[in-house]
């Protein structure tokens, strides 16, 4: 079942003496019968060791070192048995107390108990095709259960990011979760105030860029973690769902996408709200003070890289242009390097509102067409919308490339 790369590891490690097994996810996923997406092996070589074995490989985190070894393409994540207790001797702590070195290494069964979900905890020996359950991970796959090893409320209080893998492992594989761990979502959403922002973002690409994100969204929508994760945004906002849902087929069909697109969608009421209060008029300057202010909300809660907000910023701010389609812009929005998220936004704005959804298509038609069959196109536009032509040449917007002959061709988000 394993991808070769990690078989290929688990036979060198015990070629070397040390115990190797698959752990995790794709143990879990493969006894679902869904295709793991990714490799972890677990093993009683500590880390110098492993990185001593496998020429292209390297030592990552801190607190805990884990080897990545590179197999073509593949990565694989080898892991050292932990110990799960903190108060043990092998712990360096700064000045502060804070952990900088945890070295407890320990048995298969002590690294089974450090981690979450039972079905988390599972190892497969890819010799004997047998696999160790010390947790009871075995019936809860059976009975499609999500449960932790523990008490829920201690360990969501060592992580509450453990509530988050929840709900997203319950979207992926349908699974349920055990009542008593949502019994804790209201503390826990709490607790997810202290976590490190950039974290949340990893777990939010995890959440929504794996293929399953209306799932989550569905699951997690009338719940408190919205609240900490997303607080200026609408949960019952049908463009968030969508737009999900959207993104879901885009992964499913191999396109390309991007967290930016999702930024503007989740923010897009708290940001059109603030259009609609303060710059009614639409002026340029203002548009990006307001889009700055509903980042800087979302910022507190979760550290969005700077490249996705300006993604979304320049995705709104096409909005407007594309609504109005004035005839000497045309050109020019359609060679921008956001029209293509731009108009997916546009047409995902559609669903909901008639005029929208006019408009959006004609740009799905205009994009296919040529020069003489865009301009035939504007000029059939209502009058209003026609500006008087300035001074020939003016006309050309600077920078656009010429399209002409060619055709386009069916909207790919290249940017994404
Ligand atoms: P997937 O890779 O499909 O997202 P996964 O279960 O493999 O799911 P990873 O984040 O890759 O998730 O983690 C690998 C394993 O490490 C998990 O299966 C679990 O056993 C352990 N683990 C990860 N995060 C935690 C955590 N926050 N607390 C305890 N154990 C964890
Ligand atoms: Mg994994």
């Amino acid at each position: 079942m394993a991808g070769s790369g990690a078989v290929d590891a688990i036979e060198k490690l015990r070629n070397a003496g040390f115990q190797a097994y698959l752990v995790g996810g794709c143990v879990r996923d493969a006894l679902c019968g869904v295709t793991p997406k990714d490799f972890d092996v677990a093993t009683d070589a500590h880390p110098e060791e492993v990185k001593a074995l496998f020429r292209r490989s390297r030592l990552v985190g801190r607190r805990f070192p884990i080897a990545h070894v590179r197999y073509g393409r593949e990565i694989i994540e080898v892991s050292t048995f932990r110990q799960g207790q903190t108060d043990h001797d092998d712990l360096e702590t700064d000045a502060q107390g804070l952990i900088v070195r945890d070295r407890a290494f320990g048995t298969v069964a002590d690294d089974a108990f450090r981690r979450d979900f039972t079905v988390n905890a599972l190892y497969y020996d890819t010799v004997t095709n047998e696999i160790l359950d010390y947790v009871g991970g075995i019936d809860d796959v059976a009975d499609r259960a999500l449960r932790f090893i523990g008490e829920p409320q201690q360990r969501l209080a060592e992580d509450p990011v453990r509530m988050l893998r929840a709900m997203r492992f319950a979207a992926k594989l349908g699974f349920s979760i055990d009542p008593g761990i949502t019994a804790q979502l209201e503390d826990t959403a709490e607790r997810l105030e202290a976590i490190p922002k950039a974290r949340l973002f990893d777990e939010f690409l995890k959440m929504f860029l794996s293929g399953y994100a209306g799932n989550v969204w569905e699951l997690i929508k009338d719940t408190p973690l919205v609240r900490s994760l997303f607080p200026s945004c609408n949960p019952d906002s049908d463009l968030v769902l969508a737009a999900m849902r959207n993104t879901d087929e885009r992964i499913g069909n191999d396109l390309p996408v991007t967290p930016g697109f999702l930024v503007a969608v989740i923010l897009w009421d708290d940001y059109a709200s603030r259009v609609s209060e303060y710059n009614p008029e639409g002026k340029p300057a203002l548009m990006y003070d307001l889009a700055m202010d509903t980042f800087a909300v979302q910022q507190q809660h979760i550290a969005m890289p700077r490249r996705f907000t300006m993604f979304a910023r320049e995705v709104w701010q096409l909005q407007p242009r594309l609504e109005q389609r004035q005839p000497r812009n045309i050109d020019r929005l359609l060679s921008h390097k956001r029209f293509r998220a731009a108009f997916d936004f546009l047409m995902l704005r559609g669903r909901e509102d008639n005029k929208l959804a006019e408009c959006a298509k004609w740009w799905e038609k205009v994009q296919t067409l040529d020069k003489a069959g865009r301009q035939e196109m504007i000029d059939k536009l209502p009058k209003g919308q026609k500006r008087k032509r300035r001074r020939r040449g003016r006309n050309k917007p600077a920078g656009s490339h010429e399209h002409s002959g060619t055709v386009f061709g069916q909207p790919r988000f290249d940017d994404y």
